[in-house]
């Protein structure tokens, strides 16, 4: 299976790092949305949010944890928004687990 992500994690494709655990690795999106972008991801190939958190539920708490550590890092003190685009009514476009770390401006509700 080839898998954008995972070839990032590999170190395969180019990305810019801006935080990296023992099982997570964040960097910024290619096409920002937001003055900060910032993906974070499970070095392990997960299709989607809920896929994990059924196997491993520890793991799900440490990609939220990493997502929350990039805001701090980032400087989002105002505030940030969390995506987790699952499946296609979603958007998704990747399929391997990935959370959108948003932030830098303020955003509206309900997003489109
Ligand atoms: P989603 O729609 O939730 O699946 O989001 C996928 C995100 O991955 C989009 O925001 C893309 O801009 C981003 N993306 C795609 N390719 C890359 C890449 N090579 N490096 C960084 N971000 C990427
Ligand atoms: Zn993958």
């Amino acid at each position: 299976m080839s898998c954008l992500f995972c070839g990032i994690v590999a170190g395969d494709i180019p990305a810019t790092v801006v935080q990296e655990t023992e099982r997570t690795i964040a960097f910024r999106d290619l096409n920002p949305a937001a003055p900060t972008h910032v993906l974070v991801i499970p070095r392990d190939h997960h299709a989607n949010v809920a896929d994990l958190a059924e196997v491993d539920p520890a793991y799900a708490g440490e990609v939220l944890a990493a997502a929350a550590a990039v805001a701090r890092q980032e400087g989002l003190t105002g505030g940030y928004r969390l995506v987790a685009n699952t499946g296609d009514d979603a958007g998704q476009t990747v399929h391997h687990l990935h959370i959108h770390v948003l932030g830098g401006r303020s955003m509206s509700w309900p997003p489109g």
